[in-house]
């Protein structure tokens, strides 16, 4: 804590109730903003675009924000967005998160605003959807900013609004999304002190939030192991070295760096095999298989500690059947972390814009999310926000990236209300 902000704290708690933030009550968007949340929501869903190809909805993005007299920057991270709000008084910079890009799938929900797009990805043409919510990110964002800007006079501090591409990741490039962003220097330009985002899922009611203090979402990162052999006769197996007896032991061992190795009493960590591939015939040993899998994780140095066991188990158990592992991991993005203070501090908003009985506190969830590399720099806040009709069974929505992903709009307009509080209440409770 500075010593500025510690005064304020000193000031905040011997003025209290009138200066601690407790006492605002939660600004709500009108009903013409709201609508107009939902006609953007609609327009980008019938517009989807892939990672790095969101132009049209970048375009959309930035005259938004520039007709609310912000200054925006264009073509970061390739169609990377961000608009800087400056508040009337000082106080802190904190930054609100939108991702972008839609999926390659076809969809399937009978809309009638549906997406008919399709975009060409490694070759193949695919239909292109918005089966992740990413549409609604964009939408209650855009919505968060008009109504922010229109406060502007009341903010304390400054907002800058990120609307990133890529988030669902690239296969061909190097770096991309949130991660290429802040290399192309957002958070060194801005220097915000916090980052807050939501995530729309159908696994919960509309207007239901899942938060947790600490980790939320999993580190993912994937591996191939090339195991190199040599190839024989099957009847003659001592005329070579056999690669798949080789490769079904590495399956095996490298199980126990999970249940043997590390602490899992700390944080659980999955190691699973998709793809074992090796061999043409049932009576040719094969020269080399091929194999790939995901690990997640929900500690960073766990996570580490699994990246350096699997090489070594891989290597080590090729190398006692004289066989030889090559192993190449592809680290995905970190383990997405609240930091438990930012969390504390900002529950109180979240109770009050949402309601008491529709915040839960969620269990470790198993996706990821690159919201993790702004969590990295800065404190960071990440929910998840409920859009399945209340009278439809969880058990029938269909999830995320499904053709049939569907949301109920009603929960864009808690969306916005929530990162609209979550930003004038930061800043207030700051100065
Ligand atoms: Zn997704
Ligand atoms: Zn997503």
């Amino acid at each position: 804590m500075t010593s500025s902000r510690l005064w304020a704290a000193i000031i905040g708690a011997s003025l209290a109730p009138s200066f601690a933030f407790a006492q605002s009550s939660p600004v709500s968007i009108d009903n013409t903003l709201a609508a107009k949340v939902i006609e953007w929501r609609r327009d980008i869903h019938q517009h989807p675009e892939l990672g790095n190809q969101e132009t049209r909805t970048a375009g959309l993005v930035a005259d938004h924000l520039k007709s609310l007299g912000m200054e925006v920057r264009t073509g970061i991270a390739v169609t990377g967005v961000v608009g800087f709000l400056e508040g009337g008084k000082p106080g802190p910079t904190i930054a609100l998160r939108a991702d972008m890009d839609a999926l390659p799938v076809t969809e399937q929900v009978d809309l009638p605003f549906k997406s008919e797009a399709t975009a060409r990805l490694d070759g193949k043409e695919v239909g292109v959807m918005h089966a992740c919510g990413h549409d609604g990110h964009v939408a209650m964002l855009m919505g968060a900013a008009e109504q922010l800007a229109a406060m502007r006079d009341e903010l304390h501090g400054n907002i800058l609004f990120i609307f990133q591409p890529a988030e669902e990741g690239m296969s061909n490039v190097d770096s991309w999304g949130a991660k290429q962003m802040l290399d192309e220097g957002i958070f060194d330009d801005y220097a915000p002190e916090a980052i807050f985002g939501i995530h729309l899922g159908t696994n919960l009611h509309t207007g239901t939030v899942a938060y947790r203090s600490g980790p939320i979402l999993a580190s993912s990162d994937s591996f191939e192991i090339r195991v190199k052999g040599r190839q024989t006769h099957g009847g003659l197996p001592w005329n070579g070295i056999d690669p798949i007896v080789t490769a079904s032991q590495i399956v095996t061992n490298s199980q126990s760096i999970v249940s043997r190795q590390v602490d899992l009493s700390s944080a659980p960590a999955v190691i699973s095999y998709g793809i074992i591939d090796g061999g043409l015939r049932q009576n040719i040993i094969p020269d080399e298989v091929r194999m790939e899998g995901t690990i997640r994780n929900f500690d960073m140095d766990i996570r580490s500690q699994v990246l350096e066991s699997l090489t070594r188990v891989a290597e080590s158990t090729a190398q006692a059947q004289g066989a030889e592992a090559e192993v190449h991991i592809h680290e995905g993005y970190p383990v997405t972390v609240n930091d438990p203070q930012l969390t504390e501090k900002m529950l109180t908003v979240l109770r009050e814009v949402v309601g008491d009985d529709k915040v839960i506190e969620t269990a470790l969830r198993m996706p990821s999310e690159d919201f993790s590399y702004y969590a990295q720099e800065v404190p960071g806040m990440f929910v998840m926000l409920g859009a399945t009709p209340a009278d439809t069974p969880l058990s029938e929505a269909a999830p995320n990236h499904s053709p049939h992903f569907n949301i109920d709009e009603e929960a864009l307009e808690t969306g916005t209300n929530l990162l609209v509080n979550w930003a004038m209440r930061y800043s207030e409770s700051e100065t």
